[in-house]
């Protein structure tokens, strides 16, 4: 099984994935192994090939014969169970912010992580029976990395977490009328791609 810690940049992934032990750095790869298909100079980033990176995380697993964690904003795209990362979007920009990113690329982020980008496309790639949600808004990253390794420990012995679920966590919260999506007989559905993916009842 391979196991994905995904999520907006800046929400966290690698520096608390630093305190756990085992976790493979997806981008790393991706870029010491030239998994990529060039780079996209608009934006000033490679173009990942997600085929290639599939298949060689595959290979990589079954050379070690046991479940492999991944961390990265891809990994979802690559993984059998993911593990998302959330932070309000407010501390969002100001992580941004601190890693001098420019306003485009800042807005980019801050929009994907308002709206549940990653999260949609995980329970899409994944299924929402194998998709979790980690709010780390306020934690240490001590207390991020604590429970990553208690969702970890859960999923790896197959045990339900409480509180995780897909939808656990909203940043749309108080943003609309309480009543408005039962109002408009509204699931909250994001457009990704080609197919809907409802989050919520
Ligand atoms: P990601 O790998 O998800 O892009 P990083 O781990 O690189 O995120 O962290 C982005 C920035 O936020 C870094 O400057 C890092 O020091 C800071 N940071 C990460 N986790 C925390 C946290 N729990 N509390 C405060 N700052 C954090
Ligand atoms: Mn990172």
């Amino acid at each position: 099984m391979i196991i994905g810690i995904t999520g907006t940049p800046g929400t966290g992934k690698t520096s608390a994935c630093a305190l756990i032990r085992g976790v493979l750095d997806l981008n790393g790869l991706i870029k010491d192994e030239g998994l990529h298909r060039g780079v996209d100079v608009g934006r000033g980033s490679l173009i990942a090939d997600m085929d290639v990176v599939y298949d060689r995380i595959r290979e990589i697993a079954e050379d070690r014969d046991e479940d492999i964690v991944i961390e990265g904003h891809l990994s979802h795209y690559v993984c059998d169970v993911a593990i998302v990362l959330r932070l309000s979007p407010g501390e969002l920009v100001r992580r941004l912010e601190g890693r001098g990113y420019r306003g485009a690329k800042i807005s980019e982020n801050v929009e994907a992580e308002v709206i549940d980008v990653i999260l949609v496309e995980a329970v899409e790639w994944c299924g929402r029976d194998r998709v979790y949600e980690i709010d780390t808004t306020g934690e240490t990253v001590e207390e991020v990395a604590e429970t990553i390794r208690v969702v970890l420990d859960a999923i790896g012995r197959g045990i339900a977490v409480e509180g995780h679920e897909p939808g656990s966590v909203d940043w749309m919260d108080g943003a609309l009328p309480h009543d408005f999506f039962t109002k408009n007989r509204v699931k909250t559905a994001l457009r990704v791609g080609a197919s809907d993916v409802l989050l919520r009842k």
